[in-house]
């Protein structure tokens, strides 16, 4: 399963866009913060999103948005939560920098018609759209803290009824424009290069669930670059995020 798990996370973010011949197109939302712009006096503005699929925690990230004092949105499935305590501790300790979110009950993407994305089947159906949602959603409040406002389903990948019926249940999707770290599979050096060059308004995705891949020391270095450039960070909740396919309004 674990391994089943880390290929759905690694296939997530890959550039190939899914598509099924005659089935429904499926939809990879966008989504911005409102820039800092010129009035803003700094460097910019960007906001980093963390999935947390399932696997192990990322310390190398982890510990540098602590020591950086870097804020962040990481969105968890159920199944991470139950096996990082000890991550989500750390995170609960410093809320002023970590806004967890729904990233589903069991990372199944939120498509409600069967169908293989990227390999891997789809929730199937409407109900089982809903059940990765609020089971996500359950587990997130299961371990005490805020409810989750936001969702972003495994492949970061929708059909058009699935997004409407997440809206519905109360939850802004997040999508993204900058993919840092291609599904976790990508080199440091061009993982730090893509998130180095992070523009205002720009939402990062990253992983945070895979210590052994390269990419996150890459994450770190392109996260540490924007600080230097003087880019400030905030997290989906303090920010007005706009995203197409109706996934925020
Ligand atoms: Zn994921």
């Amino acid at each position: 399963m674990r391994v089943l798990r880390n290929t759905l996370c690694a296939m997530a973010l890959s550039l190939f866009t899914a598509s099924a011949g005659n089935a429904t197109a499926l939809l990879e939302p966008t989504l911005h913060v409102k820039p800092q712009g010129v009035e803003g006096g700094g460097g910019g503005r960007v906001a980093l999103t963390l999935d947390a699929c399932g696997g192990k925690t990322d310390t190398r990230i982890l510990s540098a948005l602590v020591d950086n004092r870097i804020p962040a949105t990481i969105f968890v499935t159920g199944i991470w939560l139950k096996r990082n305590a000890e991550a989500v501790e750390i995170m609960r300790a410093h809320p002023d920098l970590f806004e967890l979110e729904n990233h589903g009950g069991r990372h199944i993407p939120a498509v409600d018609t069967p169908r293989k994305i990227y390999g891997i089947l789809s929730a199937g159906s409407p109900d089982a759209v809903q059940a990765e949602v609020e089971s996500g959603a359950a587990a997130l409040a299961g371990a005490g803290g805020p409810a989750p406002k936001w969702f972003r389903g495994a492949t970061a990948e929708y059909s058009p009824s699935a997004i409407a019926m997440i809206r519905k249940l109360g939850f802004k999707i997040a999508g993204f424009s900058v993919n840092g770290d291609g599904g976790s599979l990508l080199g440091a050096r061009e993982t730090a290069r893509r998130i180095g060059a992070a523009k205002d308004g720009d939402v990062i995705i990253a992983h945070i669930n895979q210590p052994t891949h390269a990419a996150g020391e890459g994450v770190v270095q392109g996260l540490l670059a924007l600080k230097q450039k003087g880019m400030t960070f905030v997290r989906l909740d303090d920010a007005d995020g706009v995203g197409n396919d109706g996934t925020t309004d």
